[in-house]
């Protein structure tokens, strides 16, 4: 296979903090022989593990962002022991631009996995990953919200996997980041995620949803910068035992935590996010916005369990996931 075009400017291998780009060739009407230039952090004191922690996969997911351009600034070499790789903004191009994909080429980078290194910008950034940046790590944290469109509970995510070894590692993760929920989610499209392709290669690895509306309020903020400084005393990176809170387990055992819509209209949600929830319970209505007179159709709770997410905008198409419903679990 060809070599990544992605040309970066720090060296992985150097110690002390650099901050410089990825370069990611794109020759398009406002740059002829130009690039997209993804801001990245390298921090690195002598040897021990390679934590790699990113945000903005999606590009309208923000508290990644936040705390890792925040996390970039603070962290000092003489504070670590290992390698730190910080990439706030992964999907470079759908984040400037406000967008859950790519303004380049419409690319969700997250369904882009194991990408190419002759594709797409979002392709070539998904190859980059795959080829370099997750073979040098260990532990790898991508920090995910619900973005313009899904609101969830504050939770850090790990996967059901064949290696149960693997699987322990990744849960004992998860419950290092220590987000308010911690969930063990069914995927409903995993094939070409970034998750998949971290997983396959036997790492670490966790993702989180921490809010969502396509923006970050304080609260999930503080959640993403403490979970960070908790992985990084996880992975020994720093001193210290991580700062533990409760957390509440979750889990999404099946397709019946996933309520889709299958109506237009104005999404009424009669209950919030975190309510315990019975199986029959109303949970929205959606009313007809073309008429007044005819009754909302009623959404109702598919299993017992707690509201973990919801469809953020008020309007609602047929199709959109209006609900998730997780069961509370025991780790
Ligand atoms: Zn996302």
């Amino acid at each position: 296979m060809n070599s990544s075009p992605v040309r970066q400017t720090v060296d992985f291998e150097a110690d002390g903090v650099q901050h410089g780009h990825l370069k990611v060739p794109y020759s398009g009407d406002e740059s002829a022989w130009g690039a997209v230039m993804i801001p990245i952090t390298v921090a690195k004191n002598g040897d021990g593990p390679t934590v790699l922690l990113t945000g903005a996969n999606h590009g309208d997911e923000y508290e990644g962002p936040i705390a890792l351009w925040s996390l970039s600034n603070t962290l000092e070499s003489t504070h670590i022991s290992g390698r730190v790789i910080i990439i706030p903004a992964m999907n470079y191009p759908a984040f400037k631009g406000g967008k859950r994909t790519s303004v380049i080429d419409r690319g969700n980078l997250n369904r882009a996995f194991p990408g190419r290194p002759d594709g797409s910008v979002t392709e070539v950034i998904a190859d980059y990953f795959s080829r370099i940046l997750l073979p040098m790590s260990d532990y790898v944290v991508d920090i995910h919200s619900g973005g313009k469109t899904l609101e969830f509970l504050p939770f850090a995510a790990s996967h059901v996997l064949e290696d149960k070894e693997q699987q322990s590692r990744c849960m004992n993760a998860m419950l290092a980041f220590n987000a308010p929920y911690s969930m063990v989610l069914l995927e409903l499209d995993a094939a070409k995620m970034y998750d998949t392709a971290a997983e396959a290669m036997g790492k670490t690895f966790i993702s989180t949803e921490l809010g969502g509306g396509g923006s970050a309020s304080a609260k999930t903020v503080s959640i993403a910068k403490r979970g960070v400084l908790n992985m990084l005393k996880h992975a020994d990176i720093l001193t210290g035992k991580p700062e533990l809170l409760p957390s509440i387990a979750l889990a999404t055992p099946d397709y019946r935590s996933f309520v889709t819509s299958e109506h237009s209209g104005l999404l009424e949600m009669c209950v919030d996010l975190g309510s315990e929830l019975i199986a029959g319970d109303v949970i929205a209505l959606i009313h007809d916005i073309e008429r007044t007179g005819s009754a909302p159709v009623k959404y109702k709770a598919t299993i017992n369990g707690v509201l973990a997410g919801r469809h953020y905008p008020a309007l609602i198409q047929p199709g959109d996931n209006l609900a998730v419903i997780a069961i509370r679990s025991g780790l």
